[in-house]
């Protein structure tokens, strides 16, 4: 078992064929503390890819013989050896993602619920039975696993994300190749460390470490993989996508967002900036779901401004470890560099920056408010991906939803209004995957379906909860005659 104290530096392994394989090549420094070396881990390159994918073949048709229930009692386990280790993994998930330990604890326990879930799922079969034309005739449904799966992730939600796509793929009879997210391999080590240890069969999980160009390019070319399961930016969905639809591979892909939050002029004023605040700067920002912009009627605008300023000075950045800390640092140097870039170009295109918008230690930065920004400027179209909130006037609700809609994402959209009439004109015509009323953007259950339309997915299959699995499996139709 691997464990950690706060200052350990984890030497992580590829995981191939039930043997962890170390290498190096991969340092992971904490973004709240560049002096603690966090993890290193192997850079792979195709070969790796290729021996994973060869022992998931190997393995998975064993797999998919064993009953449901059987492949559920291990996620069950599973989830009882996370669960035992879920503060070292939390404080783990702090030090190489840079949340707060609040936020890692809550992503353990999502990852812990998800493993529950899915495995109590083998006990619920999904098949149909159905009428037939002809006597003596029974006519079933099946769901089959479709192979080997790649599951390829992003740094934001390390160990959740890995979690709820391996588990639905697990429970329905695949093998998986787990490529996690080059700077945070720890998490999904510890994922896989769980499995391991419950009992899970060599080769079902193989988790290879790497660069996207590499070892994501070669799970998505290769031939033996029939699906790929991808979460991260838009520009690499959109080019998976492509390369799957190609060779005739399904594919799910889940994207970037710009969410938007409309406040109405009847909403209380201190509840809709708490509401923005936490979708907006909660985990600094980095959620697909955060709100990035916020759209205002007239009566509410100047007072929602001010509380929105209220609220960046208390979600003042600081270390994640640390108590109170309400939000981490930005995860990487390249990201605070594509913030700060942006800020930049919103002042360019004449916004005015409100609050925040500095960095004046490491990777902290202080959340932004901009107002004052006009609904072509790039800070309003551009997904950011940190705590950066741009204000929009509406006159009323119809341009508010206008505004919502002129958008190429359409992930989550929220509402704050004591107008019930009005929230559900919002729910019905917000172009989203995800829409809110009086809550925060960000935040799903694990048993609702998630994803978006427009460039946020591909939007066919979902994610999450009891749907989560038609992605990983194929519909077969059965006649049994019993007069032969
Ligand atoms: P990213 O696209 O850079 O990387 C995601 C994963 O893809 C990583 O594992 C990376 O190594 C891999 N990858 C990179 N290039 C690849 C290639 N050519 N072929 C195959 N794989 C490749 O994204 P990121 O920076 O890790 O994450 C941030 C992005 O993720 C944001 O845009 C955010 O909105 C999005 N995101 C979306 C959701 C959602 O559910 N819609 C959830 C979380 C994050």
């Amino acid at each position: 078992m691997t464990t950690s104290t706060s200052t350990q530096t984890l030497r992580i392994g590829n995981l191939i064929a039930g043997r962890r394989l170390p290498g190096e090549g991969s340092e992971r420094r904490n973004p709240a503390d560049p002096t603690d070396l966090v993890a290193v881990a192997p850079s792979s390159g195709g070969d790796e890819a290729d021996a994973a994918v060869s022992a998931a073949a190997d393995a998975q048709p064993a797999w998919a013989a064993l009953p449901a229930p059987a492949r559920g009692a291990v996620l069950m386990d599973a989830a009882e050896i996370l669960r035992g280790r879920h503060e070292t993994v939390a404080r783990d998930l702090v030090r190489e993602e840079g949340k707060t330990l609040a936020e890692a604890r809550g992503e353990v326990r999502r990852a812990i619920d998800v493993l529950r879930y899915f495995g109590s799922a083998g006990w619920h079969s999904d098949g149909r039975t159905l009428p037939s034309s002809q006597p003596d005739t029974l006519v079933h449904t099946r769901r089959e696993p479709l192979g080997v799966v790649g599951v390829i992730t992003p740094w934001n939600f390390p160990v959740a994300i890995p979690a709820w796509k391996t588990a639905p793929a697990l429970i329905s009879g695949n093998a998986v190749v787990l490529k996690p997210a080059e700077i945070t391999p720890v998490s999904a080590h510890h994922l896989s460390e769980a499995l391991l240890a419950a009992g899970l069969p060599p080769g079902v999980l193989n988790v290879v470490h790497g660069r996207g160009s590499v070892v994501g390019e070669s799970l998505t070319a290769d031939p033996r993989v029939a699906a790929v399961s991808f979460t991260g930016s838009t520009s690499v969905g959109l080019r998976i996508e492509r390369a799957l639809h190609e060779r005739r591979g399904r594919v799910q892909v889940e994207m970037g967002g710009k969410n938007a939050l409309v406040v109405l002029d009847d909403a209380d004023v201190a509840k809709a900036a708490r509401i923005a605040s936490a979708g907006g700067f909660a985990l600094t920002g980095q959620a697909c779901t955060a709100s990035s912009r916020v759209i205002c009627t007239p009566a509410v605008h100047d007072a929602l401004v001010d509380a929105l300023i209220g609220e960046a000075r208390r979600y003042r950045p600081g270390n994640g470890l640390a108590e109170g800390t309400l939000m981490g640092p930005v995860v990487s140097e390249q990201q605070l560099a594509s913030d700060l870039d942006a800020i930049r170009t919103a002042r360019a295109e004449g916004a005015t920056v409100a609050a925040g918008g500095e960095s004046a230690q490491g990777l902290m930065l202080d959340p932004a408010i901009l107002t004052n920004v006009g609904r072509g400027d790039t800070v309003a179209r551009d997904e950011i991906f940190g705590p950066v909130l741009a204000v929009l006037p509406a006159a009323d609700l119809d341009e508010a939803i206008d505004l919502v809609n002129d958008s190429r994402y359409g992930l989550a959209a929220g509402i704050c209004t004591r107008d019930l009439a009005a929230a559900q004109h919002f729910a019905h015509h917000a172009r989203a995957g995800v829409i809110k009323v009086n809550r925060p953007t960000t935040g799903l259950d694990l048993n609702v379906p998630f994803g978006g339309v427009k460039d946020s997915s591909t939007n066919t299959y979902r994610e999450q909860g009891a749907t989560a699995v038609d992605f990983y499996t194929w519909s077969k139709s059965v006649y049994l005659g019993w007069d032969g």
